[in-house]
């Protein structure tokens, strides 16, 4: 299975990745963890990335292309994924494509975690992280929705949308996901 979890900030996406993969016994690839990570280990990449990150705004779609190029390459991904947190621009959904077609793959489907704005922003506010000052939860939901909803359209147009009603609790989204993937068979 080769999955693409959509969603804005604050709308589960990333738990339910990992309970996806958990569940299919496939790797749940979280770009921001990756970028993370080499942020901590003091990388080039890290470096790199760092002071956009903490802007909240996005890296840019070159570094993400070889980020991700890299990671799908590993051999753990050839058995599937879900990847959480990219494609964030139709740039970056492009360069997916190449990167699949160059292997021969293709994408089982795009689960959007559909929440209400409203409610975005009580969760965020609700569990803001120390470093998180609400002036970059703010920026992250502006990136998000200038730069990421239009993928939203992009992967209906494809017949690969999935959307899911993310205003419920964890493990009914979870099993909204479970009973949407059923029907791909
Ligand atoms: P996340 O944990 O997915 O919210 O990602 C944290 C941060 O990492 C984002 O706010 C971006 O600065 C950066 N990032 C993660 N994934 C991407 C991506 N696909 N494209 C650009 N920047 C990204």
């Amino acid at each position: 299975m080769r999955l693409i979890l959509l969603g804005a900030p604050g709308s589960g996406k990333g738990t339910q990745a990992v309970f996806l993969a958990e569940r299919l016994g496939v790797p749940a690839i979280s770009t921001g963890e990756m970028l993370r990570q080499a942020v901590d280990a003091g990388s080039t990449l890290g470096e790199r990335v760092k002071a956009i990150m903490s802007s909240g705004e996005l890296v840019d779609d070159e570094t993400m292309a070889e980020v991700v190029r890299e990671r799908l390459g590993q051999a753990d991904a050839s058995a599937g994924f879900i990847l959480d947190g990219y494609p964030r621009t139709l740039g970056q959904a492009d360069t997916l494509a190449a990167i699949l077609a160059d292997r021969g793959w293709s994408l089982n489907a795009v689960v959007f975690i559909a929440v209400p704005e409203d409610e975005l922003i009580r969760r965020a506010l609700a569990r803001q992280r120390a470093d998180d000052q609400e002036e970059v939860i703010r920026q992250r939901q502006q990136v998000y929705r200038h730069s990421t909803q239009p993928l939203i359209d992009h992967y209906r147009t494809q017949a690969l949308l999935l959307e899911i009603d993310g205003y419920q609790g964890i493990d009914d989204v979870a099993s909204s996901i479970e009973s949407a993937l059923e029907v791909l068979g």
